[in-house]
């Protein structure tokens, strides 16, 4: 499970020379190994920097984060085992497709073979047949979001933390991602935290939804204790709010 205990982030205050501003203040949770979790919040709540802290691209300014009961700090971004699709995360330009997604099974030293077979079933599940040999510059948006996705998922994290995954996709390719990520959480059990824009989506696909506002969490529940008992005016309206 992942345990975050008491995290602040502190940021310089751009409003007030010499403040400070608290993208997160005090974040307590608690996330189950084999969850599907929906983080969700309007923007600037602090949604991003969370789970960039999971990740240890960023450190809290205070507070721990335990990985199966370790203390994240000490251990090094290979032994945390997460993957991750960040909104401004980019595929490395020069390497192919292909590449991109065997790239974290190289370092791992995984047989060649094997690295052949997981990154030919990982172009099949995405949709990606046929654009191995494809730079990024030669893809569409929605597809490097999709081997974005692929090469987060190659190295078979215990963890996956996704920020906005669908955000630039269409409705159809959405909706088989969607469908995709429900599986891997029932068949594979990948504990996953994705951040939405869609409340609906939240409520539809997530095993349990933390809704986030100005730095601290607000509500955490199952998608049907959030709908039915929002525990803050914020919340009832945040999530009554489907665009
Ligand atoms: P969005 O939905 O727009 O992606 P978010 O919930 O992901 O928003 P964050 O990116 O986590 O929000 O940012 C939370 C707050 O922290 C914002 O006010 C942002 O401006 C601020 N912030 C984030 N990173 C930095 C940074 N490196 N320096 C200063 N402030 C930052
Ligand atoms: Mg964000």
């Amino acid at each position: 499970c992942i345990a975050i205990r008491h995290v602040h982030k502190v940021f310089p205050d751009s409003h007030a020379p010499g403040g400070q501003f608290y993208a997160l203040c005090d974040i307590l949770l608690d996330i189950e190994d084999g969850s599907l979790v929906a983080l969700v919040g309007p923007s600037g709540s602090g949604k991003s920097t969370l789970l960039r802290c999971i990740a240890g691209l960023e450190n809290p300014t205070s507070g721990r984060i335990f990985l199966h009961g370790r203390d994240t700090e000490e251990m090094s971004v290979q032994e945390r085992r997460i993957g991750f699709v960040f909104q401004h995360y980019a595929l490395w330009k020069h390497m192919t497709v292909w590449k991109n997604i065997a790239f974290g099974l190289e370092i791992r030293k995984t047989p060649r073979s094997e690295i052949e077979r997981r990154v030919l079933e990982l172009l099949k599940l995405m949709g990606l047949e046929g654009l191995g040999d494809r730079y990024p510059h030669q893809l569409s948006g929605g597809q490097r979001q999709r081997v974005a996705l692929a090469r987060a998922l190659a190295p078979e994290p215990r963890v996956l933390l996704l920020d906005e995954p669908f955000g630039a996709l269409d409705t159809r390719v959405r909706r088989s991602l969607r469908a995709w990520l429900r599986r891997l959480h029932d068949e594979v059990g990948t504990t996953t935290i994705f951040v939405t824009h869609d409340q609906q989506e939240a409520l539809e696909i997530a095993s349990s939804v933390v809704v986030m506002n100005k730095g601290q969490i607000e509500q955490v529940g199952t998608p049907l204790e959030i709908y039915e008992h929002p525990a803050s005016p914020f919340v009832m309206s945040f999530m009554g709010d489907v665009s």
